[in-house]
């Protein structure tokens, strides 16, 4: 039977909207050293919009988006909302896609006419195809990895709801001259903290989107009360590139950053931290961090936001999608670990 304290703290918490599944998830919660934050929809709203398309010499901006809207139309990513968002706007033709399979952090690919398209970050188009793209400097180098699941079935109007509240395309060669190539351009949107995403058909790269998000607005005080309470470090594990990851993470006061991960590379690092901090908290809200917030001494999920995977494998939840909660939640825990001992 659980402890009348225990109970006290888990309803003092579901009353802030705080659901902690068990007890014992509510002591540990007292217990935790370090806290490891998914970026996407966790540290940021997670409403991504398209900031900047830029087709590469022979294509236009709404060819860019039209392919790239095709698959994506499929996705439930927020980068694929806000693709299809944008090309909506623009009211640019929907165009179907077939044979479409999402790659967990790296892009999706598909047939449009007949033709391959992929979609997703360089070394993911680089590793699926035969694309020489010129200048490109990898940061990284992958293994080849082939996750093929089943095609995604056919989406429905809600998957393509809009989710931006502004798109602003730049028309023209709006770009500095002399003329950068992909990569530099790719680079410099990246350090502004921008998500670029690669579009190529049939083994050339038509054009990069970039897409923006927004720091939560109680991200920046969250991670300085967490120092206050004594929680030692504060990481970032993203599957998104290091530039974009670093420059979220500066903003936000988040004392390291692993990018560029594999929803199975979020587990490995959890699994270190806990060889160095033995309680860590993880806090996500994607189907790619179930599997780390499992391995968590306590996985975190945010409430609205968060996938239903994540929310089952969760011991916390946030509800309210209230990343300030966790500051509360980790009072109740450590209160509960006072008056038991
Ligand atoms: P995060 O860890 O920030 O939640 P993800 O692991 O979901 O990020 O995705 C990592 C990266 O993979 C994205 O930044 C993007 O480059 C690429 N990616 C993932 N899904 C898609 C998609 N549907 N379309 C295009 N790119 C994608
Ligand atoms: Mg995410």
């Amino acid at each position: 039977a659980i402890m009348p304290t225990l109970l006290s703290g888990i309803a003092n918490g579901a009353r802030q909207g705080i659901l902690f599944k068990s007890g014992a998830q509510l002591e540990m919660m007292g217990k935790v050293r370090a806290i490891a934050f998914d970026k996407t929809g966790t540290l940021t709203t997670g409403k991504l919009a398209v900031t900047e398309v830029i087709p590469t010499t022979g294509h236009s901006v709404d060819e860019v988006l039209q392919i790239a809207a095709a698959l994506e139309a499929y996705s439930e990513h927020p980068i694929g909302q806000a693709i299809v968002t944008a090309t909506q706007q623009k009211q640019i033709e929907f165009v179907p896609a077939v044979g479409v399979y999402s790659h967990p952090g790296q892009g999706i690919i598909g047939e449009v006419y007949s033709q391959q398209v992929l979609v997703g970050k360089a070394d993911f188009l680089i590793q699926n195809s035969k694309f020489k793209i010129q200048n490109l400097e990898l940061t990284n180098n992958f293994p080849v990895r082939a996750h093929s699941s089943a095609p995604l079935p056919t989406p429905d109007s809600s998957v393509r709801a809009s989710l931006a509240d502004s798109l602003t395309i730049p028309s023209g060669d709006f770009w500095s001259k002399p003329a950068p190539t992909t990569p530099e351009l790719s680079q410099h949107l990246e350090a502004e903290g921008k998500t670029v995403i690669w579009v190529a058909r049939e083994s050339e790269i038509i054009g990069i989107v970039a897409v923006a998000d927004t720091l939560r607005p109680k991200a920046v005080e969250v991670i300085k009360r967490l120092k206050q309470l004594g929680i030692e470090e504060t990481i970032v594990l993203t599957g998104d590139n290091q530039r974009t990851a670093d420059r979220i993470a500066q903003s936000v006061g988040i004392d390291r950053v692993h990018a560029e991960l594999l929803p199975e590379d979020k587990v490995k690092i959890i699994r270190q931290l806990q060889s160095q901090y033995q309680t860590v908290a993880m806090v996500g809200d994607g189907i790619n961090d179930a599997p780390a917030l499992a391995q968590a001494s306590v996985g975190i999920a945010m409430g609205v936001t968060g996938s239903d995977v994540a929310l089952e494998t969760a011991d916390l939840v946030l509800m309210a999608d209230r990343l300030e909660k966790l500051v509360v939640a980790i009072h109740l825990g450590r209160r509960s670990q006072r008056i038991i001992k």
